[in-house]
């Protein structure tokens, strides 16, 4: 018998609060209810989760990916990208250039294997949403409110100095003594040990992850979880959202009704398709996306440099964000991935790779002005077009020519800037001209996108944006989009406190609302 046709099975009735289902083991049809459902376990959707848990309500989450726990971790990347990275990590923005985009798809999102960097939407992005995007009812006060309590929850602090190893103090201490404006990281750390491990998750349990904190912590207060589940398309009774049909791993079918509302927190990437899968139409649908391209340099250092000890991402700078639109940050590579960085052929390639723990990769991250579009390729998957202008273009070059001058202030044998076009090893600081003058094409240099936003906006105007000021869907009610597609810009720091603090805003909002309309 297809799954569709079975009786389905209600949760209700023999699953407790708290239950974790995996889709693997789902065996027939299965149908749930609660107050709200969550579609993510992200960034966004754990907080909904908590918010929501913490205010009294009944919450289901479902995810897509495995609920990997932290003792299952392991420290291959190639096996890591296999079970925690959507599609392997081998998803890219097509455009101009082919750029790698990556994302977690397992519980906890990409904050399983994200750098825990906190940082807060600086006040300037916050004041251009509202005069720009008529976002007035989004202040800086009230979301300071909501990073407090998120920094308090998830234990914010700076990057302790025993942990904070070469690659993040020698950038730290050249930048400094330059006069640029540096400082070791604010992350979401509960005692990391500095193993340079956070791309493949943190099997030490310090990084503060949704899988590990605001997830099983909904569960305590009573969220149902059902993980290895893609929800295919939330259901509309009329114009109003009354459940999500997903599809579990096992290809069975879980419906999981909502009371009172569904938040959608499946991504920038994620959340326009399912949007219009459930029949949402908005001209604004997919449309301005943005990136924080980032791209890394290597240095080779005589002094030992040791990548493999310290925070995986420790130090940063955001002295250029306002005047250049990029930030600078240190960010430790695992081997196989710095071996691929590594110019050269033959004894040259083979002298290189044995002095791999005297090579220092330091970054930007480009606050571009492009804006791409989210579609829907034709066989259903999601695609992302995305070009960076020439001003973008200018932005990458400035920042490229300022870490191979750092480097060369610091020490560095060697700068390898791995830009077509540009010889790959330069030995002097004369050469950082060659950076400044370096192409404008983005073909030439090799960026990873991990910092997305947009292309479901926020906004009053449903002509220009899909969801209302309170991140309802325009035209829809009790459906909400709570991730950073919502945001109307990029933020030029890195996004998941924002997208954090968003979603508990929008949750405590919605959960007020709530409280109000019972008692009216
Ligand atoms: C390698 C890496 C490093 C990063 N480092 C940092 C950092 O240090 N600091 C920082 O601020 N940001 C960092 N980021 C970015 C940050 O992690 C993301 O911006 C943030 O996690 C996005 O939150 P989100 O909830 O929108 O999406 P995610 O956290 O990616 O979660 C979305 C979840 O929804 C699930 N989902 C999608 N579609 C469906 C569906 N149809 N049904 C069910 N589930 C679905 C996905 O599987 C995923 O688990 C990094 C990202 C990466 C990939
Ligand atoms: S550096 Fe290591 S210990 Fe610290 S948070 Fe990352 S993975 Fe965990």
């Amino acid at each position: 018998m297809q799954p569709s046709e079975a009786r389905p099975r209600f949760a209700d009735e023999d699953l407790p609060e708290g239950s974790v289902v995996d889709g693997d083991a789902v065996s027939g049809p299965l149908v749930d209810e609660a107050d709200f459902v969550v579609v993510g376990s992200g960034a966004a959707g754990g907080t909904a989760a908590y918010t929501l848990a913490c205010a009294g309500y009944s919450v289901i989450v479902l995810e897509e990916g495995p609920y990997v726990k932290t003792r299952e971790l392991v420290e291959e990347v190639h096996a890591t990208f296999g079970r925690l990275f959507r599609s392997k990590g081998l998803q890219v923005l097509e455009g101009r250039a082919f750029m790698p985009m990556l994302q977690g798809r397992c519980v906890g999102g990409s904050t399983l294997v994200n750098s825990a960097i906190a940082w807060r939407v600086p006040e300037d992005v916050v004041d251009d949403w509202r005069a720009s995007f008529g976002l007035g009812s989004i202040t800086m006060k009230e979301l300071d409110g909501h990073f407090d309590a998120i920094e308090h929850d998830l234990s914010v602090r700076s990057v302790a100095e025993d942990v904070l190893g070469e690659n993040n103090r020698l950038f730290l201490d050249v930048a400094r003594s330059r006069g640029i404006v540096a400082a070791p990281m604010r992350r979401y750390d509960r005692g990391c040990k500095g193993s340079a491990l956070c791309l493949t998750g943190c099997q030490n349990g310090a990084k503060q992850g949704m899988s590990v904190t605001y997830v099983p912590w909904s569960l305590a207060r009573g969220a149902r979880l059902y993980s290895s589940c893609r929800v295919e398309r939330v259901v509309l009774a009329g114009n109003r959202a009354v459940a999500v049909r997903a599809v579990a791993a096992s290809g069975h079918v879980v419906e999981a009704r909502a009371r009172r509302g569904v938040l959608v927190a499946a991504s920038t990437v994620q959340t326009p398709g399912l949007l219009r899968r459930s029949g949402v139409r908005s001209p604004a649908l997919g449309r301005y996306f943005q990136a924080h391209p980032g791209l890394a340099l290597g240095g080779l250092f005589d002094r030992p440099i040791e990548m493999a000890f310290g925070a995986t991402q420790g130090c940063e700078s955001i002295h250029f964000r306002k005047t250049d639109r990029f930030k600078l940050e240190t960010i430790s590579m695992p081997p196989e991935l710095a071996a691929a960085r590594v110019p050269g052929v033959g004894k040259a390639l083979a002298s290189r790779l044995a002095r791999l723990g005297h090579v220092a990769v330091w970054a930007a991250q480009i606050r571009a002005e492009a804006q791409g579009t989210v579609g829907t390729g034709l066989l259903g998957g999601d695609v992302v077009r995305y070009t960076m202008t020439e001003n973008d273009m200018r932005a990458t070059r400035k920042a490229v020519a300022v870490i191979a001058r750092l480097m060369f202030d610091g020490g560095a044998r060697e700068v390898w800037p791995g830009i077509h076009g540009v010889p790959p090893v330069l030995t002097s600081p004369d050469q950082v001209a060659l950076l400044e003058d370096g192409p404008l094409e983005p073909r030439s240099y090799s960026y990873i996108a991990t910092h997305l936003f947009g292309a479901a906006r926020m906004g009053p105007d449903p002509g220009t944006s899909v969801c209302a000021p309170d991140f309802s869907v325009h035209g829809t009610r009790g459906l909400y989009v709570v991730d950073s597609s919502v945001f109307p810009t990029n933020l030029g720091v890195n996004p998941q406190h924002s997208i954090m603090a968003m979603s508990r805003l929008a949750c405590t909002r919605l959960a007020n609302a709530e409280r109000f309309a019972a008692v009216a």
